[in-house]
């Protein structure tokens, strides 16, 4: 007997429940793992720096995008810096370190660290659109119980208030 058309009768799309709990772990390599033993043991950020256009690229980055030569130094750039970009989230999201729903709204911005020529990517305790602003200065506040596994042994970024 033939089916009927998969438009014939059933419209409503059903979705099927399930948890995937898929835990890995990768290599962080020589210039990440010693970005994220700093950060675990000293609450010092660290950057490399080309020896060539002398760029300084945090989290520290083996070779320059900019003129492709080897990174090989590491400097210590601020826990302090300015907000390039940012956003405030106010759907539900699920935090890709915890698995678990982030409470809402957060704030995820781009942050120059004084002394570094690249952006990290971190939280923001403040989502008060009147207050957030491209320039804002904020500070990183670290976390009690550091791993040294992640970056979120820098907890999030605090807005200086003056
Ligand atoms: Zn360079």
């Amino acid at each position: 007997m033939p089916l009927k058309s998969v438009d014939a009768g059933h419209t409503e799309t059903l979705y099927v429940k399930r948890v995937v709990d898929v835990p890995y772990s990768y290599n962080a390599g020589k210039y990440v793992s010693r970005y994220l033993n700093e950060l675990k043991e000293h609450k010092r950020i660290i950057g490399s720096k080309c020896s060539s256009c002398k760029k300084v690229f945090v989290p520290p980055r083996v070779s320059c995008s900019q003129c492709f030569q080897e990174n090989e130094e590491f400097v210590q750039v601020s826990d302090a810096g300015s907000i390039t970009a940012f956003t405030v989230t106010t759907v539900p999201y699920t935090d890709p370190n915890t698995g678990e729903p982030k409470k809402l709204p957060f704030t995820a911005a781009y942050i120059k660290l004084d002394g570094a020529d690249t952006n990290i990517m971190h939280c923001i305790n403040e989502t008060d659109g009147k207050v957030l602003k491209t320039g804002l200065r904020v500070r990183a506040v670290f976390s009690e119980n550091r791993t040294g596994d992640h970056f979120t042994d820098i907890k999030y970024f605090a807005v200086i208030r003056d």
